[in-house]
């Protein structure tokens, strides 16, 4: 990378006139001048040029190829006729590489020397961006001030990317112009010829792809010996390639090599495992990774040979492969061939810290291999996580660690940067602020993070800049305990190391932060979308997030939170006016949350109070469906149907949350179960147990455990606790426990459960 990169050393000579490229009100004195055989992004990068300018300043440049004769004065773009006589030599294209610039004045002349590829362009939006002022803040959301004159230093600055492969995988990033406008080149972005196109994984080949290129479903049955073998056993569901097998090495090659015949122009392809565990482990797999201490030994030394017969026919055609989750750690001796692209994913880690400065056990780990594999390879990747993926919407504060985890990469040589963020949907918390940062660090990680965040929280939320500043603060003050609990990247927004008060706090920031840019719609927008996390954090703080399914509740009106009502009903307006927002990563889950948010903002309240709730057995949740247990056909209960539990576990596999029930705080209830069991004949044992348990306090709130000999084969009520209810406690039932250890079985063959009831006690 040179030196030159950043702010910290422009070129500009002391001394000499600025160029004053156009001055409100006056004729266009410049003329933008582009090659006559100019490829699409620079011809792109000449209109871009134009509109811009015109935007600032009202001046309309012309532009030209250079057949035409030198103007007196001229932005020339890219490598013109003209440019090796106004340099006296010819530039050396060769440290700009495909995406670097050089900006130079020479006379009444600017230069903006890239490559056709996308250099030139990001040359100009380079020049913009610093003397102009213009700023690509999201994709709806520019600021270009209005100049009287827009004037260039005397100068002669280069800049290269500190990383080839940028790639901030954030919806709003998508979106092909501001990508480019934001200089980033990434396989995900919408990226076409007038941007310069990207670094783009062939085929489909982007990652996962074993299952693509050795389907279990086509070869399983009659070829099991090419998928995992783990316990002895091959396995067909969740399972990797064998990656010893000829065979595999055979069928992967061809398939892949197909691919890339159909696909050309692209530069990476990727080998690498599916998205979850289990590697192979028969004895030739394991013989090896057990001498490299790792399983990414056989996977290297597979995707090695894969490259090398790729090599043969497409010479400049990368492998990309995954080190993730069990192929993390470097392998001892195995190297990865110079045509091999190891990806290192931080999927386990803490972004609460720095990678590299988190006590956190698996950060210190995550270092140590990335030192291992740094030292092995000059082509190694990156996959960050940047979210919170289970609560898109829910507070992550990680905006400080992001600079420092870029640094770490590039110190650590790495030179292909992915960083996954919120990628379905726009406003997850501080999408657009945390993208473009890392647009800005993944092209020079040194800019400093003050003048950044100001410059964009000036220009995104205008008059508000100070009160979200101020609620940022004070969010990322709540994670500088070194005793507080990790930030993943899947946490939940109900276990937020937050204070119970700090949304409540933080939503007074947020109204002062709407008043004050009330008259300005554009930042009242971005003000009310990124407001959308704390409203959630304190819903879930005030009520839980969930759905109310069973009343139970002398004076339901009362039950009712009007201030979680309106927080719920000013999150979904939020939700309805943006359209695209996507609330968590899985869609299941996406789903429950907008369902809780519209069932606590319209209640389906009862007309009056009642005592007792028969809560029939659809409405628990039952885990693992299909294994232990399922619902039957049942003609002994009213509704027809039953939840039949299986004897082969004694989980407490059948539960309901009290988050779920509205109840009257304070008051005893006791709650029983209808059930009938299918004994075994002749055996004795623990038939059943449920209870009410509490997760905050971490301790039961009563239950019953009944012998074979106290139940019946028939329907039964059975009584199983009497309690105070809290939205920390769930209700569970399991079938008995047995010793499962020393070969034991289940007392019963199955509990079916007809429903529960739910009943306030008197209290005397
Ligand atoms: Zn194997």
């Amino acid at each position: 990378m040179c030196a030159c990169a950043g702010h910290a050393c422009w070129g500009i000579a002391q001394g000499e006139t600025p160029l004053a490229v156009a001055v409100r009100g006056q004729p266009a004195g410049y003329v933008i001048v582009r090659p006559a055989v100019a490829s699409a992004s620079q011809v792109y990068a000449a209109e871009e040029l134009q509109k811009f300018v015109a935007q600032l300043t009202g001046v309309s440049l012309t532009v030209q190829a250079d057949d035409q004769p030198l103007p007196k004065q001229a932005i020339l773009l890219g490598n013109t006729k003209y440019t090796e006589a106004l340099l006296g030599q010819a530039p050396d294209w060769s440290v700009l590489g495909d995406d670097g610039f050089r900006l130079v004045t020479r006379g009444n002349h600017l230069l903006i020397l890239g490559s056709p590829v996308r250099g030139t362009l990001y040359g100009v939006y380079e020049m913009l961006e610093r003397f102009g002022g213009c700023r690509w803040y999201a994709s709806w959301h520019s600021v270009i001030p209005a100049l009287d004159a827009l004037t260039v230093p005397a100068l002669d600055e280069t800049q290269v990317p500190a990383f080839t492969l940028r790639e901030p995988y954030w919806f709003d990033m998508f979106n092909g112009d501001f990508a480019a406008r934001n200089k980033v080149n990434g396989s995900g972005m919408r990226l076409i010829e007038k941007h310069g196109g990207k670094i783009r994984f062939g085929n489909g080949m982007f990652v996962h792809t074993f299952e693509k290129l050795c389907p279990s479903e086509e070869f399983f049955d009659t070829h099991p010996e090419y998928f995992s073998e783990i316990n002895g056993k091959r396995i067909k569901e969740r399972t990797q390639l064998c990656l010893t097998n000829p065979d595999v090495l055979k069928i992967v090659t061809a398939r892949l090599l197909e691919r890339i015949r159909k696909d050309p122009a692209a530069k990476l392809f990727s080998v690498s495992q599916n998205d979850w565990r289990n590697g192979c482990t028969c004895a030739a797999c394991k013989a090896i990774d057990e001498r490299e201490g790792s399983q990414a030994g056989t996977l290297i030394a597979f995707v090695n040979k894969v490259a090398e017969a790729v090599e043969k026919e497409f010479p400049e055609v990368w492998i990309e492969t995954l080190a993730y989750q069990y192929t993390r750690t470097p392998p001892k001796t195995v190297r990865p061939r110079h045509n091999v692209v190891p990806r290192l994913c931080t999927i386990e880690c803490d972004f609460s810290h720095p990678l590299d400065t988190s006590a956190f056990k698996e950060n210190r780990k995550f270092v140590e291999d990335i030192r291992g594999w740094s030292a092995m390879t000059d082509k190694l990747y990156i996959w960050d996580y940047v979210t919170n993926f289970r609560n898109y919407v829910g507070p992550f504060p990680n905006v400080n660690v992001l600079q420092s985890n870029v640094r770490f990469f590039k110190a650590n040589n790495v030179v292909g940067l992915f960083e996954q963020g919120a990628y379905q949907g726009r406003h997850a918390e501080f999408a657009e602020l945390k993208a473009w940062l890392l647009a800005k660090w993944l092209w020079n990680p040194d800019l400093p993070q003050e003048t950044l965040m100001s410059d964009f929280l000036n220009g995104y939320y205008g008059k508000a800049s100070p009160f979200v500043r101020r609620y940022i603060d004070a969010l990322h003050a709540q994670y500088t305990d070194p005793e507080n609990k990790p930030l993943f990247i899947f946490v939940d927004v109900m276990k937020l190391g937050v204070a119970d008060a700090f949304p409540l706090q933080a939503l007074i920031l947020w109204e002062q932060a709407e008043a004050a840019v009330k008259d300005s719609p554009a930042h009242l927008y971005n003000v009310r979308m990124s407001a959308i996390p704390v409203l959630f954090a304190q819903l879930a703080r005030s009520v839980g997030v969930y759905e109310i399914k069973v009343w139970c509740t002398e004076n339901p009106r009362e039950r009712l939170n009007p201030v979680a009502q309106r927080l719920a009903q000013d999150m979904l307006s939020r939700f309805d006016e943006a359209k695209d927002i996507r609330l968590s990563e899985t869609p299941e889950h996406h789903d429950v949350i907008l369902r809780n948010w519209k069932s606590i903002a319209h209640p389906a309240i009862p007309e009056h109070g009642q005592r007792t709730a028969l809560i029939g057995h659809d409405l628990l949740t039952l885990q693992h469906r299909g294994k232990w247990g399922e619902t039957v056909a049942d003609p002994l209960t009213e509704s027809g149907t039953a939840l039949k539990l299986f004897n082969t576990h004694y989980e407490w596999c059948t539960t309901l949350k009290f988050e779920q029930v509205a109840f009257d705080p304070g008051k005893r209830y006791k709650i029983r179960a209808r059930l009938r069991f299918d004994k075994i004949p002749g055996k004795d044992g623990i038939a059943v147990w449920a209870g009410v348990y509490d997760t905050k306090a971490k301790q039961g709130c009563g239950g019953i455990t009944l012998n074979t000999a106290q139940v019946t084969e028939t329907y039964a009520w059975y009584d199983i606790a009497e309690f105070t209810p809290n939205i920390n406690q769930y209700f569970w039932i399991g079938p008995g426990r047995f010793d499962i250890a020393n070969g034991e079985t289940s007392a019963i063959n199955a509990l079916y459960i007809d429903a529960i009831e739910l009943s306030i006690q008197i209290t005397h």
